[in-house]
């Protein structure tokens, strides 16, 4: 029906010589909106000789029917005024609206904020934190953005601090408060006066909230004032007609009665007051933020820019150095650890992480990857000696690595075999300070010719009477501690000094090379065969009964006895022989095996003598 109407209203108007088309935002029903204008578009349409229609349209439809250039005079609210004005299709305002409620007229409006006056516990905007709050819609200019402007000035927002409830209309909103469905409530300015005038409130009911006093402001109003709806026309109107237009609107004059009814128009009002509400409550048109450009932020901030991007080039530059500086103590440290000849490694006390090449190439690895996938520790490679003298994997419950490190007065030794040989090394071990001593690095000496050259007797290539004390000490405990008897053999060559007279010393040295040689191979492997000193040798038999080590000195004596030596010819010697007693020390021992030698000389030489 209305369709039709609007319809009918446009094909007359085109027939006629000019026809202007008046759209309205539609806060109400359209057909109340045609009624409430049609008196205005008819007094319009005399003025300006032309045929105006009016078009009832939302917010969305008015601005999109603008844009296509299809109306020429708007009337809508100034939050919509404000966000139509950036479409750039429209003039500024040209007029304000007056409303009138009964006998009173006005060109401005507000908010009002309603609680029941029995609720004492709602008398100002901090009471409402937390409260639910009846509005009309949140497009109303004077059923909420007022309101909620008003307690975003008191630091409060309207979208965390309270609770919103949309109501049908106005009238609504003021019930539900009375009855107490919502604590508080938005309504426009006007309403509650209204209300009045019909019989249908009484204001002695409810109490309103931040209520403010504006000389020739007939309302209850809770908010700043604003100005009334604006009246805009299309941009490409002549400026002759706008003017036209306005003059026509500020001579319009209605006498109708009633409440909330167009009276006439004024000159436009401030609408800065309302641009300020929008920005604040970034409704439309600033509810997005402003665009800018490179050159903007180029214009604005240039020193600052200037200043960080030096100070972060400084950065870099410091940065890359630093990198670059790193890289190359990684570098130095790895030649330094790379071109030393002994072999090094990088530890966590308990893993293998790191090894110079010199530990590479003694355990034949080509690279750390081959190695660390066979073993985690390098200790793997460790083995027992005939002595405690070397390290072992574990030691007193710690890490062979803590242990070196928590003994570092201690000379610490390990034994390795590699290819069927084995090799000695010196030990020692210091924290890596920066990586919070969880790190250590150990380092390896090679001792294994200075070890032989200090325990090998130089001549004979048996061991020297050094390392001789050395294992007679650990053997001698080892007995003690009932791993079997220990015996010695004690002999001399008999008449050496007549060799060295008679062949020269160099002879005499092939001699004791060549007995040496002879003894040592009639040993068992665990047997040790020392030089005790000038042509004196002793036997260590470990596990050997006093008869067992009587027959080996027996067998050694006829052995020699027999043996053709190189230009000598006969040599013999003469043996003691004794197994450890019980409670016996090394040097009684040793004193005891010397003095069985002796009977043995004195008896005649060339014998055994057993103890
Ligand atoms: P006895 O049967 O009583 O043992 O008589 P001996 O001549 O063997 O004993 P003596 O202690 O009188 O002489 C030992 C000699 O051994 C004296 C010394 O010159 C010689 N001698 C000691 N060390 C060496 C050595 O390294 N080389 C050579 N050629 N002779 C040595
Ligand atoms: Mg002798
Ligand atoms: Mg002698």
């Amino acid at each position: 029906m209305i369709r039709f109407f609007i319809i009918i209203s446009l094909v007359v108007a085109s027939l006629c010589a000019q026809t202007l088309t008046f759209g309205v935002f539609t806060y109400r029903a359209p057909e109340k909106i045609l009624k409430e204008y049609q008196p205005i578009a008819n007094y319009l349409s005399r003025e300006l000789n032309a045929t105006v229609v009016i078009k009832p349209l939302s917010q969305e439809n008015l601005e999109r029917e603008v844009h296509e250039g299809k109306i020429d005079i708007i009337a809508t609210n100034p939050t919509h005024y404000l966000s139509l004005r950036t479409q750039g299709k429209t003039t500024g305002a040209i007029a304000t609206l007056i409303k009138r409620q009964g006998e009173i007229t006005t060109s401005h409006l507000g908010g009002v904020i309603i609680s029941s006056a029995n609720r004492g516990d709602i008398r100002t905007i901090d009471d409402l934190k937390n409260k639910t709050i009846a509005i009309p819609g949140k497009k109303f200019l004077g059923g909420y953005q007022t309101q909620a402007y008003e307690l975003l000035l008191n630091g409060m927002d309207v979208q965390h601090n309270v609770q919103t409830r949309t109501l049908k209309n106005h009238e609504a909103v003021v019930q539900s408060v009375l009855s107490g469905h919502t604590d508080a409530g938005f309504i426009r300015t006007g309403i509650l006066e209204e209300m009045v005038r019909d019989h249908a409130l009484n204001l002695d009911q409810l109490f309103i909230i931040n209520e403010q006093h504006f000389r020739d402001f007939p309302f209850k109003i809770s908010t700043r004032l604003y100005p009334e709806w604006s009246v805009v026309t299309k941009q490409e109107l002549p400026s002759a007609t706008v003017a036209k237009i306005a003059i026509a609107l500020y001579g319009y004059h209605s006498h109708e009665e009633g409440n909330d009814v167009i009276s006439g128009f004024t000159i436009p009002g401030d609408y800065e007051e309302v641009d300020d509400l929008a920005r604040m409550l970034r409704i439309p048109p600033y509810n997005y933020a402003p665009s800018f450009t490179l050159r903007d932020i180029w214009n604005q901030y240039r020193i600052a820019i200037l200043i960080v991007s030096t100070l972060t080039f400084i950065f870099i530059l410091i940065l890359s150095w630093m990198v670059r500086k790193m890289h190359f103590q990684k570098a130095y440290v790895r030649s330094i650890l790379d071109a030393s000849p002994n072999p090094m490694i990088l530890t966590d006390k308990e893993h293998l992480i790191d090894t110079n090449k010199a530990l590479l190439k003694l355990l034949g690895y080509p690279s750390l990857e081959a190695l660390k996938s066979e073993h985690t520790c390098i200790c793997d490679f460790f083995e027992e000696g005939e002595t405690n003298e070397y390290l072992l994997p574990m030691m007193d419950d710690q890490t062979w690595v803590e242990y070196v490190l928590e003994h570092p007065e201690r000379e610490h030794k390990v034994k390795i075999t590699i290819g069927g040989e084995i090799a000695l090394f010196k030990v020692d071990a210091s924290m890596v300070g920066s990586i919070k001593e969880t790190r250590a690095i150990v380092v390896f000496t090679d001792i294994s010719l200075m070890m032989s050259q200090s325990t090998t007797d130089a001549l004979t290539g048996i061991a020297n009477r050094t390392h001789f004390n050395l294992i007679f000490e650990h053997t001698l405990h080892a007995s003690r501690r009932g791993e079997g008897d220990l015996s010695i053999v004690f002999f001399d060559i008999d008449h050496f000094k007549n060799i060295n007279d008679t062949y020269g010393h160099l002879v005499g040295d092939d001699v004791l090379r060549h007995i040496a040689s002879l003894a040592k191979s009639t040993l068992r492997k665990s047997d040790i065969i020392a030089r005790w000193g000038g042509e004196e040798f002793i036997l260590l038999l470990p596990n050997t009964p006093l008869s067992s080590a009587a027959w080996v000195a027996e067998n050694l004596r006829e052995r020699i006895d027999n043996e053709p030596f190189d230009i000598v010819g006969h040599i013999t010697c003469s043996f003691g022989v004794c197994t450890l007693c019980e409670n016996e020390g090394a040097d009684e021992f040793l004193y005891r095996v010397d003095e069985l030698l002796y009977q043995a000389k004195e008896s005649g030489r060339n014998r055994v003598v057993i103890g």
